[in-house]
């Protein structure tokens, strides 16, 4: 005799595995959060060097959607987001020129991170905890949903099992119990880029711009994006910390490239267009660098339909590739996502056993 599980797992703990996990545990199920980083984030988690904190993932998120536009007002309000930046630069044929679309940014503050801890408060959260496969009790008409994790815990059994990875990452876990989902997840392929990190001993002069220029993007060459930390709300008094970027292309031929050679050249590219503006308006002393390579950073497709997908045997898929490439599309992926499973389970006749 077996009874139908009450609880609920979430794989990942990025944006969109904690808004579908608060959309259950909002509704009063049961939740549990598993991540294989030492805590929640993701792409928008930060890293905190002796210097100060930097991110080396997303650095900003806009908020159209009505849904996302509540949620960040939230964040706004409870002081874990903040608008930033006014104004973007950008390069292009030797100029740098200004943008302000009008178009309200925002930033985690004190980091990126507070979003994503806030997010998780009151959820249970097992962090450091890599889920390698998935099995179904009884052969597949049993009750419920065993993780396997790989120091060889089993942790459930759940009624449901929402995966909020990288689709990629995604695939292999869901393969042997729904191989119609896993086809789908090989259509969602992702980019890799690569960031790096910088201290400089002096502010980083932008010839043309204001003293507090906060992000230069680039039209061409390895570099994609350059941030200055110092400019991100409450972070005015931390040293001239900034991230640099890499164009996606440029990442995946430089993909088994070693850290260090990557932050080499990426800050000589910044350097050289510096000196394009204006010769001799390089880059100040470098006192620190180094590189992260994000394997999955952006989705290279994005999946036709609805934003998630939910089986009938409780097994679900969300995150950034089932709605387009931004924050915004995580958190609506994996709160709508939370919305579906709430709504299935008012009906409990909804997930077999
Ligand atoms: C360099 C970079 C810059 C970006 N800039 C911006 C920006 O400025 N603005 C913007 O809107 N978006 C930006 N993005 C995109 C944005 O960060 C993502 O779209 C969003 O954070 C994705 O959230 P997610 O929850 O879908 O996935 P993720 O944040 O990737 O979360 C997935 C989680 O699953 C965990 N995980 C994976 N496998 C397992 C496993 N087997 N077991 C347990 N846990 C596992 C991971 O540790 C991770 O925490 C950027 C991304 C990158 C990489």
């Amino acid at each position: 005799m077996t009874s139908t599980p009450s609880s609920h797992a979430v794989i990942g703990a990025g944006i969109a595995g904690l808004a579908c996990a608060r959309a259950l545990a909002e509704a009063g199920h049961d939740v549990t959060v598993f991540d294989k980083a030492r805590g929640p984030g993701g792409r928008m988690s930060s890293r905190r060097l002796e210097e100060g904190a930097i991110e080396l993932g997303a650095q900003s998120f806009r908020a159209a959607h009505p849904a996302f536009r509540r949620q960040v007002d939230a964040w706004v309000k409870a002081g874990v987001a903040a608008p930033w930046p006014d104004a973007l630069w950008r390069l292009a044929a030797g100029r740098a020129t200004r943008r302000a679309d009008g178009r309200p940014r925002y930033t985690g503050t004190p980091r990126m991170s507070a979003v994503t801890r806030h997010l998780a408060r009151g959820l249970t959260l097992r962090a450091a905890t890599r889920i390698v496969s998935l099995a179904r009790d009884g052969d597949g008409d049993g009750d419920g949903w065993r993780l396997a994790d790989e120091r060889g815990n089993t942790h459930g059994p759940f009624a449901t099992v929402s995966l909020a990875l990288p689709a990629p990452q995604a695939e292999g876990l869901i393969a042997p119990h729904a191989p119609g989902l896993a086809s789908e997840c090989r259509q969602l392929p992702q980019r890799a880029c690569w960031a790096a990190w910088a201290r400089l001993e002096a502010p980083l002069a932008l010839p043309g711009a204001e003293a507090g220029w906060p992000l230069l993007q680039f039209d061409e060459g390895p570099l994609k994006r350059v941030v200055r930390h110092r400019t991100k709300p409450g972070r005015e008094d931390a040293p001239e910390l900034i991230t640099l970027l890499a164009d996606l292309d440029w990442s995946e031929r430089r993909l088994e490239d070693a850290p260090d050679a990557v932050a080499e050249d990426l800050l000589a590219a910044l350097n050289a267009a510096l000196e394009t503006l204006r010769p001799a308006a390089g880059l100040p002393a470098v006192q620190a660098r180094g590189a992260h390579r994000w394997r999955y950073a952006e989705p290279g497709a994005v999946a036709p339909g609805d934003d998630h997908r939910l089986t009938d045997t409780g097994l679900a898929l969300c995150g950034d590739g089932w709605r387009g490439g931004r924050i915004e599309d995580a958190w609506l992926s994996g709160h709508h996502l939370g919305e579906a499973l709430c709504h299935r389970l008012s009906d409990p006749g909804d997930f077999p056993t």
